[in-house]
């Protein structure tokens, strides 16, 4: 690749991603927190969800996780800091693509007692 790499909002990376997961917060209102990089700009990135915070996925589907570690992949627009060209004014950060991350494993934030 040379060039910088233009926003697009129709990128999606098809692989489920191993981002590293953080969990802090009060106990009473944790945070699940994700960084790794895009593979679509190949930037560093963070997410950051707070619990029960609606998850939507592409397509339309919302919903409510109830429960962070119930194994399931979780989604997010890339939010790398980079200015990627065409970037729409309403979007803050990221490059357009569409990612989904590997769940909190054991370990990683998500086995915490
Ligand atoms: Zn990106
Ligand atoms: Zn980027």
């Amino acid at each position: 690749m040379s060039g910088p790499i233009a926003y697009d909002a129709d990128a999606e990376h098809p692989h489920v991603l191993a981002f590293q997961w953080v969990r802090g917060g009060a106990p009473d209102e944790p945070y699940h927190e994700a960084t790794g990089v895009c593979p679509v700009c190949g930037c560093g990135m963070t997410k950051r969800w707070a619990y029960g915070q609606s998850v939507v996925r592409k397509g339309g589907f919302l919903g409510r996780r109830r429960e962070p570690d119930a194994g399931e992949p979780w989604y997010t627009s890339c939010t790398c800091r980079t200015l990627h060209l065409g970037r729409p004014r309403e979007e803050e950060s990221g490059c357009g693509a569409w990612l989904t991350l590997a769940p909190p494993g054991p370990g990683q934030g998500g086995g915490a007692s």
